[in-house]
């Protein structure tokens, strides 16, 4: 469900025509729908007050990887969102928009001792552990500081899950946390330790995920660990469930609802008394954004193929290239006429610049605009000005309004940033 609709012929983001962003912003550019992230945050958040029985006040910690532009962030945080962040740069993001430091997780595979000192002085709710090494220097840090900070240790269930390999994080020979056994030494460790206080148990399986039977598997182990851990004496309040919720990109699996992936993780949960965080990024911000486009030329070649060649590129949007994701795409001004097989492709010199592959399109000639739905998540986040071309500019739709909410650079700018090294 999202906010960008066709009216009389022309494909509008709420109540701004894209045609009119394209004009006064240029493409490529991402355009993202207020009222479709009020939309789904509402959802999650509806859905978990009405279990707060099982699952105390969630949290709802917006991962920010997934956008973490200043007034996507600041959008979500005046909805009461937290935030999960991976990196100092996150969490200073998170902060900058507004998001309240009790609400910001620390997570992440490699936090660095500074990142870790930089989380603890700011007062995050909890830092998520994923590795025995990583509590040493945490706990060491924390002792230099004369500090206890909250901290949760993540568990990795050995259920993996998601819609790529490399969006899997919860299998076996994943990177991400420490197996069951080794989560329940390292929880007593932190235990004795006066310089962290181990409040729960965290795990994150995977993105984009279209079955609730994984998550649930990997809920069970938390709830299973937590009785454990308890009956070892051990105090667990909190239990972070991660992200991972897919979302519908069209062409693939309908996934499950957020309020029916809510009341599983209620029933799992029931008779625990803890309070459960949800780390949803994809879920809230994908069907939040398109990426609009316009159209170079459309290159009919001799043997057939269709070629439909756009301004926009892999270093723009890198789903497609990175994890063979699909986009639908739409024109902004459809024309009428047969859906004819296109490969849609973008000016960087490399074959992993493939959008798609002969897609069913409508009839699309040179300057025509397109958008690329499903872009809000992993899309800006991913992009570089690999082959120069300046960072892709980000809009903010709000019913009648917009804004740039980050500029494209001039070219000017862009190598402005490179000062020449001195002997040069
Ligand atoms: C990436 C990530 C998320 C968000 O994943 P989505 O699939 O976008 O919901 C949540 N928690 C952690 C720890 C992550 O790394």
């Amino acid at each position: 469900m999202h906010h960008f609709d066709l009216k009389d012929g022309a494909l509008y983001a709420e109540g701004v025509p894209l045609e009119l962003i394209a004009d006064e912003v240029g493409t490529p550019a991402y355009v993202y729908s207020t009222a479709t992230l009020k939309r789904h945050y509402g959802l999650l958040r509806a859905a978990a007050d009405a279990h707060r029985d099982a699952l105390g006040e969630a949290l709802i910690a917006f991962a920010v990887k997934a956008n973490s532009n200043l007034s996507v962030l600041a959008t979500l945080a005046k909805l009461g969102s937290g935030a999960d962040t991976v990196s100092e740069g996150e969490i200073r993001r998170a902060l900058a928009a507004g998001v309240p430091s009790d609400r910001i997780i620390f997570s992440g595979v490699g936090k660095t001792d500074v990142e870790m000192a930089f989380a603890i002085s700011v007062g995050v709710r909890q830092i998520n552990v994923e590795s025995g090494a990583e509590l040493d220097r945490l706990i060491a840090i924390a002792a230099m500081m004369d500090t206890s900070p909250a901290i949760a240790v993540r568990v990795n269930p050995n259920v993996g899950a998601g819609g790529h390999a490399k969006i899997t994080t919860g299998g076996k020979g994943d990177k991400f946390g420490v197996p069951v056994e080794e989560a329940m030494g390292l929880y007593a460790r932190a235990s004795a330790s006066p310089h962290v206080t181990p409040v729960g148990l965290a795990c994150h399986i995977g993105s984009q995920i279209t079955d609730l039977a994984p998550l649930e598997a990997a809920f069970k182990v938390l709830a299973e660990m937590t009785r454990t851990l308890r009956s070892q004496g051990h105090a667990v309040t909190r239990l972070d469930l991660g992200g991972g919720l897919g979302v519908p990109y069209s062409g693939g699996t309908e996934p499950p609802s957020p309020a029916d992936y809510v009341a599983m993780a209620a029933r799992v949960l029931n008779g625990l008394d803890v309070e459960a965080a949800f780390e949803p990024g994809r879920l809230l911000a994908a069907n939040a954004g398109v990426l609009l486009s316009q159209v170079i030329q459309v290159n009919e070649r001799s043997d057939g193929r269709r070629f439909l060649v756009l301004d926009a590129a892999m270093n723009d949007l890198m789903r497609p290239a990175l994890y063979d994701a699909f986009h639908d795409i739409q024109p902004v001004n459809p024309r009428v006429g047969a859906r004819l097989p296109h490969d849609v492709v973008g000016p960087v010199c490399e074959t992993g610049d493939t959008f798609a592959r002969d897609r069913e399109l409508p009839p699309l000639e040179a300057e025509d605009l397109v958008v690329f739905t499903g872009a809000g998540a992993y899309g800006a986040v991913m992009a570089s000005e690999y082959n120069s071309r300046p960072l892709v500019p980000e809009v903010l739709v709000d019913g009648d309004q917009w804004a740039v909410i980050r500029p494209r650079p001039t070219y000017e700018e862009m190598l402005d940033r490179e000062p020449f090294a001195d002997w040069l």
